[in-house]
């Protein structure tokens, strides 16, 4: 009987060990500029009752609507696998009390979501996604910063220049109703040029017109009202201020008087990072402000912004522009030995290596030596040590350099002071229990 292999279902994939290098390394930018910034990391459940993002996110929304992976349990109740990071962190916030801290509360993420998107470059089922929340306060210098951060973050991973930054505003609650009327108005009588999404949205989502890339709907759209007509003086002025901030932080941006977001808790500040080339199909993140939704899902009126960004994405923007990172596991060393004696004596040994900070493989399998120094090349490994009967006897090992192809002697007491001296103490992969990881 043949059996068929598995693979992946459809838009979901593996993280094979080359790729985790860019995740780490991502991560790590993202750590450490969060941090730096008096962030701390929040981790939400990978399901919650599916109310958490139907309220939140908004019934209207193409997330809602068609993309969420919900399922009952056993008992019947309607769960969904996250399709977002900020409806989550904000269930936490009010769950877990958090307004008695300081604020502003500053929480980050870096988490997979769930989509039940057109699988497609750059777009799958399930993704990364980091992302960062500033709960409990309301100034413009906070979106501000909130987009800088973003931006320090792109820089580091030396993306920064490929994008731009769209800004826009969709003004207050209040606003936005006298928006949503004009805009009706505008398209009642337009319908025929619209499509079939747009049709819909008209009724339950006006806003997502603006932002639909439908060639018709996007001349429409050229000629629709403007959001900035529609705002009351404090929202205008808001909206100055946060331009002024991003002009003092010497960050570039795009005024976009149609990019509203998908999603229905924003209010005031939007912004997205699109690619330069290929604009909002290829958008690597975005956020804003949401200071309705804290109320909206039971807590106390809270004013908050943030951002969240694709990990996915970003990675093929860093490959596209064949940015490196490094990569900690490179093995220093290969043992190789032959005999039982020498195998007994390489057992402890490798363990020595490995608590000095020494990356260490030793084939304990029985391959002839000449098999073994070929198993060492393929694992590209610095160093090779030897350990036959004759070094067993006289109390030796050779290490053989690869590269240079190069071998020495040494006494087997002074081979890890050796092998230190020559990897480098910089090098070397030392972990102390207490101490970071990252
Ligand atoms: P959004 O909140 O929808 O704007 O998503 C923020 C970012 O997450 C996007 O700019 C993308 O980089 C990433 N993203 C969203 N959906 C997907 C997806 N289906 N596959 C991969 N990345 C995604």
């Amino acid at each position: 009987m043949t059996v068929t292999p598995f693979q992946t279902p459809k838009g979901v994939h593996d993280i094979l060990p080359n790729d985790h290098d860019y995740y780490t390394y991502i991560k790590k930018v993202v750590r450490h500029r969060l941090r730096q910034a008096g962030f701390k990391r929040i981790s939400t459940p990978i399901f919650e009752f599916t109310d958490v993002f139907a309220r939140s996110i908004g019934d209207a929304t193409d997330i809602v609507e068609k993309e969420m992976y919900t399922f009952l349990d056993k008992k019947g109740r309607s769960l969904t696998l996250k399709p977002e990071g900020t409806a989550g962190v904000v269930r936490a916030y009010i769950e877990h009390g958090m307004k008695q801290l300081p604020r502003p509360v500053e929480l980050y993420y870096i988490e997979p979501h769930f989509r039940y998107d057109r699988p497609q470059k750059g777009r799958y089922r399930q993704f990364w996604q980091f992302g960062y929340e500033m709960i409990g306060e309301l100034d413009p210098a906070l979106d501000a910063q909130v987009i800088y951060i973003a931006n320090k973050i792109n820089e580091d991973l030396g993306i920064d220049k490929l994008f731009d930054i769209q800004l826009n505003t969709i003004g207050s609650l209040e606003d936005r109703k006298k928006y949503i009327q004009a805009l009706r108005d505008y398209y009642y009588g337009k319908e025929r040029s619209l499509c079939e999404h747009c049709v819909s949205r008209l009724e339950k989502n006006p806003l997502r017109l603006l932002d639909c890339k439908n060639e018709d709907c996007m001349i429409l759209a050229e000629l629709a009202p403007k959001m900035t007509d529609y705002l009351s003086a404090e929202s205008l002025e808001y909206y100055n201020d946060v331009k002024e901030y991003l002009n003092e932080l010497e960050i570039p941006f795009t005024e976009n008087p149609r990019l509203v977001r998908g999603l229905d808790y924003y209010s005031n500040t939007v912004f997205e990072f699109w690619d330069a080339k290929e604009g909002a199909q290829n958008a690597i993140g975005g956020g804003g402000r949401y200071d309705g939704l804290v109320e909206k899902m039971g807590g106390d009126p809270t004013p908050a912004v943030g951002f969240a960004a694709g990990i996915e994405r970003i990675i093929a923007h860093m490959k596209r522009e064949k940015i490196r990172v490094p990569c900690k596991d490179d093995i220093h060393v290969f043992v190789a030995q032959l005999g039982k004696e020498a195998k007994k004596k390489c057992l402890k040994l490798i363990d020595e290596m490995r608590e000095a900070g020494i990356r260490t493989i030793g084939a304990l399998g029985k391959g002839a030596m000449k098999d073994q120094l070929k198993l060492a090349d393929k694992f590209n490994a610095k160093y090779t040590l030897i350990l036959g009967i004759t070094e067993v006897r006289e109390g030796t090992i050779i290490i053989r350099n690869m590269q240079k192809g190069s071998q020495e002697v040494v006494k087997f007491d002074q081979v890890i002071d050796e092998l230190v001296s020559k990897i480098g103490k910089n090098n070397l992969d030392k972990y102390t229990p207490g101490e970071l990881l990252y």
